[in-house]
């Protein structure tokens, strides 16, 4: 099972990851442990990727696919994966069709949990913490007992500089900028599911579960 996880911050795909996991022994590959396995393994690839991060530069896409290629090649990714956070743009996606064409694999599915942006907004501005007791509560979903105040002590609750209405928008444009052109590639290519992202956890994953099955 070949599988591609997408979705915006905030859209809940680090649960859903964990859970397809759990449930379909797949490996998870996060671009970000990839590439601190590869730096730990001093891989030629890993290599010239910290040499890149070290000069605060972005990996060029081949570096990064080669990392990819080699991830994927390994034995626990022979009954198949799901990737997440790569790949991030066009280029990457074909470059990686053509790696997996090479190795003779095709992918599956590429599911895109997909959530309103207004609700994301409410998802990622609702954190606020406690600078006191560093409790930190959710708007949604763990509201204080009096707003705005800590229910342990009674300080006045902060928001951290990420949580902020004006980061999380323009981190939510970026983003959206970014995927947009991915699920238009996928899509094209027959590969797109769409997953509603604004249910409930438990029935999200029931959804992506049903897809699965039927695939197996
Ligand atoms: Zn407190």
């Amino acid at each position: 099972m070949n599988l591609i996880l997408m979705g915006l911050p905030g859209a809940g795909k680090g649960t859903q990851a964990e859970r397809i996991v759990d449930k379909y022994g797949v490996p998870h590959i996060s671009t970000g442990d990839m590439f601190r396995a590869a730096i730990k393994e001093g891989t030629d690839l890993g290599l010239k990727a910290k040499a890149f991060m070290d000069e605060g530069a972005l990996v060029p896409d081949e570096v990064t696919i080669g990392i990819v290629r080699e991830r994927l090649s390994q034995d626990d990714c022979q009954n198949g994966f799901l990737l997440d956070g790569f790949p991030r743009t066009v280029a990457q996606a074909s470059a990686l069709n053509d790696m997996l064409e090479e190795l003779g694999r095709q992918l599956d599915h590429v599911l895109y949990i997909k959530v309103p942006r207004e609700d994301l907004f409410k998802r990622l501005t609702g954190r606020w913490i406690c600078p006191t007791c560093g409790a930190t509560y959710h708007e949604i979903y763990n509201p204080p007992k009096v707003q705005g105040k800590c229910d342990k002590d009674g300080s006045d609750l902060i928001q951290r500089e990420d949580d902020k209405p004006a980061t999380v928008d323009k981190r939510l444009e970026v983003n959206l900028e970014q995927t947009k052109p991915l699920v238009d590639f996928y899509e094209a290519k027959g590969y797109l599911r769409n997953i509603d992202g604004q249910q409930e956890i438990n029935s999200v994953f029931q959804d992506i579960d049903s897809l699965l099955q039927g695939s197996k």
